[in-house]
């Protein structure tokens, strides 16, 4: 018919928000909404540093999309998005080709290597779900492997981090949980596995609160893990990093690198113009040039004007675009004053694992401890409430009854 046609990219954050609202916002005859995912399923992106340390399920990361997407309302497709040819707006799929009048896009980050030889082919990274169960695998393997050498090379049960930003830090906190696990099922001491985080930074998440990243180095250093500061990581191979300026050789059984996220390369290949790898788009949420293409999420740098700094790439942020992206859309069809994106920021908690947390709220509010490990928790369940309600907190959330 000629009903306008609405089509998401992406189900993660910002898909996934954009799809709901527009749900919302429109009466089945009004318009047409396609949700594009290469999955079936929705996951939860910060909770993969648990699923790569293997300290929790799988399953309970992610959320069938079928189960929180009205889709008699949405047309879903599950498919992968090739190329999006936005002069003749159309969006190119592994198996078919789709056609809109207003696009969103919502593909998200993608590792950054910043071409660091190796890096690449050796280094694990936490992406997804499939790319964070290896992790947790892969390191079970090796401690299996270790019980059935006769001679085991000590490096086997060596894990390096590489970066110690939030990805970095929250991964470190649950591989201090799970290792001692691992050391009791394989009958190993943990004095013979090593965690060791290569910071090019001389402190761990750079630009954070000092008081804060002080408190979860020692967190972190009590439970065992070694901190490698000011050294870069310069060349990684199948079994070793080469890291700081002496070129140390460091040998692990598991590599894997949180140095840094960029926006989903489709966008570039697309022909969007980048900004430091991402689309830099108006107040409106808009690409240049393209005022019916919304980019949201990690593959949108949008400009802080109070700070002079694009906003970091963060769920909460993608979260919050998508209302202001549903709004703009209805505003686009019926008319009237598209709004602009203010964030409002709720502040940042990282967990350490186990009980253990540190972070700010509020107007910088700072929590540690047991304190922010709740705090950290009614955050996700806030998200999973906005997503698909109480039963879905009930099913997936971090406070259940069961
Ligand atoms: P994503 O969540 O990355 O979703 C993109 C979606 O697009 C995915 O579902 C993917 O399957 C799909 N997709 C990708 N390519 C294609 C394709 N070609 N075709 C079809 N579908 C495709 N931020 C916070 O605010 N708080 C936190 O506590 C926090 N913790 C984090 C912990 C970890 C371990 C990590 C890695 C990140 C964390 N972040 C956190 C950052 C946050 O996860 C990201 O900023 C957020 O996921 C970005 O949302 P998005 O919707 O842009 O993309
Ligand atoms: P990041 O870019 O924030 O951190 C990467 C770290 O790797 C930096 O400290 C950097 O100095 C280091 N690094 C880069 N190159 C290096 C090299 N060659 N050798 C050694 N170290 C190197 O990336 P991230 O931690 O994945 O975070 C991505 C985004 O997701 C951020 O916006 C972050 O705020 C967000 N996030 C938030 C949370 C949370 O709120 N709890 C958790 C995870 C991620």
């Amino acid at each position: 018919g000629n009903k306008p046609k609405i089509v998401v990219l992406g189900a993660g954050y910002a898909g996934m928000m954009t799809t709901k609202r527009l749900t919302q916002q429109f009466a089945p005859e009004e318009v047409d909404i396609t949700l594009v995912n290469k999955h079936n399923y929705h996951y939860q992106t910060t909770w993969l540093h648990e699923v790569a340390a293997g300290t929790i399920d799988v399953n309970r990361s992610r959320i069938m999309i079928s189960d929180v997407i009205n889709t008699r309302r949405v047309n879903f497709v599950h498919d992968t998005v090739v190329k999006i040819n936005k002069e003749a707006k159309t969006v190119q799929l592994e198996n078919s080709e789709i056609n809109y009048d207003y696009l969103v896009i919502g593909l998200g980050f993608e590792k950054a290597t910043f071409g660091i030889p190796g890096m690449e082919e050796h280094a694990f990274s936490i992406q997804s779900v499939d790319k964070s169960r290896m992790i947790r695998d892969h390191i079970e393997y090796q401690f299996a492997r270790y019980r059935n050498e006769k001679t085991p090379d000590p490096s086997m049960l060596t894990i390096v981090v590489g970066g110690a930003g939030f990805t970095g830090i929250e991964f470190l906190g649950e591989l201090a949980e799970r290792i001692p696990l691992l050391c009791k099922k394989y009958d190993i001491p943990r004095q013979d596995v090593k965690i060791i985080d290569v910071e090019a930074m001389p402190t761990v998440l750079p630009g954070f609160d000092e008081e804060l990243l002080s408190y979860a180095k020692e967190s972190l250093e009590y439970r065992g893990i070694e901190f490698k500061l000011g050294t870069m990581i310069k060349e990684v191979k199948a079994d070793s990093v080469i890291v700081g300026e002496d070129e140390e050789e460091i040998k692990a059984g598991t590599i894997v690198w949180t140095g840094g996220v960029q926006a989903n390369r489709i966008v570039g290949e697309s022909g969007f113009e980048l900004t430091k790898g991402k689309v830099n788009v108006d107040p409106t949420l808009r690409a240049p040039g393209h005022d019916e293409v919304f980019i949201l999420g990690d593959c949108a740098w949008v400009m802080n004007n109070e700070t002079g700094k694009p906003y970091p790439p963060t769920a909460q942020i993608a979260i919050q675009e998508a209302d202001v992206c549903a709004h703009n859309i209805k505003t686009m069809i019926y008319g009237g004053t598209l709004q602009e994106f203010t964030f409002d920021d709720k502040g940042t908690v990282a967990s350490l694992g186990g009980s253990d947390a540190m972070g700010t709220v509020f107007d910088g509010n700072k929590l540690y401890g047991m304190q922010a490990k709740v705090m950290k928790n009614v955050i996700d369940d806030r998200y999973l409430f906005l997503l698909g309600g109480p039963m879905l907190v009930l099913k997936k959330g971090k406070f259940r009854p069961f």
